[in-house]
């Protein structure tokens, strides 16, 4: 009864829909990056639950005039703001294609799952993984962080601790102080808490510093903790810094500790051949986890976890619920199901996306537009290095650049710049604080980028800080 009456109409109104998405990718360096939402742009979306039917053309006309001029603008290539991946059309025609199955990949003999087994594969493949690695898509990499967390657990106290609980048992975590938040966050949630993790100095490049992590290692074990989990960073959120993964393998090996990776966007560089040597170790991780919507230009969401002991993975997840009961045939065979492995039974076809984005592309040109990226980010270091007034604040390790504008007051000054860069619809960066100086941070994630967008970026972050210092300079 939801389906269309007049099936002709409905076709007309879905051509134009489709249309429309592939005008907005194909004419996107036409307009502004990003821009402030009127208000009575939103206020459209504050009206009371319809409940009688309204024409699919008026919801679509709505969506056109006020959603999608005022999105993040991670599509634009002068995006530039924490780490989005900027999607591609052929990874949008896929989700439409997987919207029309609406699959549910929580288990059960389909081919849906063997698509998703397929690019468990690839994944294998492209970190040298065993066969007998599991692994899943999920939201992101904070939930993959979080899966990761919990196999660890589960292979350092045995599967009876899901039933008993943690006790006494003072489990302890290791991440560098560059780590992100999510991994904190993967403590919090198990109920081990944020203390658990002991946060790593780092290097000036912002890399873990190893012989840190082991002084920090023997300190727990005097006072009793169970050291258990070291996450090591392949491309940091703030500066892109790869920690030294294959001293902390030869660490966690010694020391009987699960070695974890994140690589939310970092790890399929992989792909890259120029980049691959900076992850050296990544294969040697007991799990990885990563994302597809950041330099693999996958649409929005695809994490993914990947994890060497697919026996200990399913052990850490996989429940006998009557209605999930497995048959040897029919629709209720094959088993063991992806829900299994993660705690979302309900799951959606991300792997379609990535499967056609895959496909489609190859491994070589996705490749090729993550090194793009990091030649991009050369580029625009050079520029700042040429530009007095600009100081880096970071050695540019793969795809980030942190820089500032020097001046009197540049914390204020340079946040100023940011956010009136935003506004300007030029260029959208982000900023962080680095040794407690409030940097300008480009990270170059979007396959569209070009040196025109990088020139076009640092000359208004250039002209904005001469306007908001005038006189410092003498001008
Ligand atoms: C983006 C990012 C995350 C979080 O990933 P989500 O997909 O946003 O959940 C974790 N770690 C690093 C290093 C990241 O860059």
């Amino acid at each position: 009864m939801l389906d269309p009456v007049d099936w002709d109409e409905f076709r007309i109104e879905a051509h134009h829909m489709l249309d429309d998405m592939i005008d907005y990718v194909e004419h996107i360096r036409e307009r502004p990056v990003w821009q402030p939402i009127p208000g009575e742009v939103r206020d459209l979306f504050r009206e009371a639950l319809p409940a009688r039917p309204s024409a699919l053309a008026s919801a679509h006309e709505t969506f056109m005039r006020a959603v999608l001029p005022y999105a993040t603008g991670n599509v634009h290539p002068g995006f530039m703001g924490w780490v989005h991946g900027g999607g591609t059309p052929v990874g949008m025609l896929a989700d439409m294609l997987a919207a029309g199955l609406n699959a549910n990949l929580g288990g059960r003999d389909q081919m849906p799952i063997e698509v998703e087994k397929q690019v468990l594969q690839w994944v294998r493949q492209i970190f040298g993984f065993p066969d007998a690695a599991s692994g899943l898509f999920v939201t992101g990499t904070s939930m993959a962080n979080f899966i990761s967390l919990i196999v660890a657990r589960t292979g350092r106290l045995g599967a009876g601790v899901r039933k008993s609980g943690m006790h006494e048992r003072r489990l302890t975590a290791y991440a560098s102080s560059s780590a992100h938040g999510s991994i904190a966050q993967a403590l919090d949630l198990s109920g081990m808490g944020i203390d658990a993790l002991r946060v790593v100095p780092v290097n000036e490049r912002f890399e873990m510093d190893v012989a840190a992590l082991a002084e920090a290692v023997k300190k727990d074990r005097q006072a009793g903790h169970m050291p258990f989990f070291v996450a090591g960073t392949a491309g940091s959120v703030d500066t892109g810094a790869v920690d030294d993964l294959d001293a902390i393998a030869d660490f966690a090996k010694r020391e009987g500790l699960w070695f974890h990776v994140d690589g939310a966007y970092g790890a399929l560089g992989m792909l890259a051949p120029d980049i691959a040597p900076r992850l050296s170790g990544i294969g040697r991780a007991d799990s990885i986890a990563f994302d597809f919507h950041k330099w693999g230009q996958v649409p929005y969401d695809a994490g993914f976890v990947l994890v060497r002991d697919g026996e200990l993975h399913r052990s850490a997840f996989a429940s006998d619920a009557a209605y999930l009961r497995r048959e040897s045939r029919a629709l209720a065979a094959g088993s063991p199901w992806p829900c299994d492995f993660g705690p979302d039974l309900s799951r959606s076809f991300r792997a379609l996306k990535t499967w056609f984005t895959i496909k489609v592309f190859g491994t070589e040109m996705i490749g090729q537009a993550i090194s793009g990226t990091c030649e991009l980010a050369r580029h625009l270091r050079k520029r700042i290095e040429k530009t007095d007034r600009l100081e880096l604040l970071a050695p540019v390790s793969l795809n980030i650049v942190c820089f500032r504008y020097k001046c009197e007051d540049p914390d204020r000054v340079n946040a100023e710049i940011v956010a009136r860069l935003q506004e300007s619809g030029i260029a959208a960066p982000s900023t962080t604080v680095l040794d407690g100086r409030l940097a300008i941070r480009a990270a170059i994630v979007n396959h569209r980028s070009n040196r025109s967008d990088i020139d076009a970026f640092v000359d208004a972050a250039i002209d904005l800080g001469n306007a908001l210092t005038r006189g410092e300079y003498g001008n």
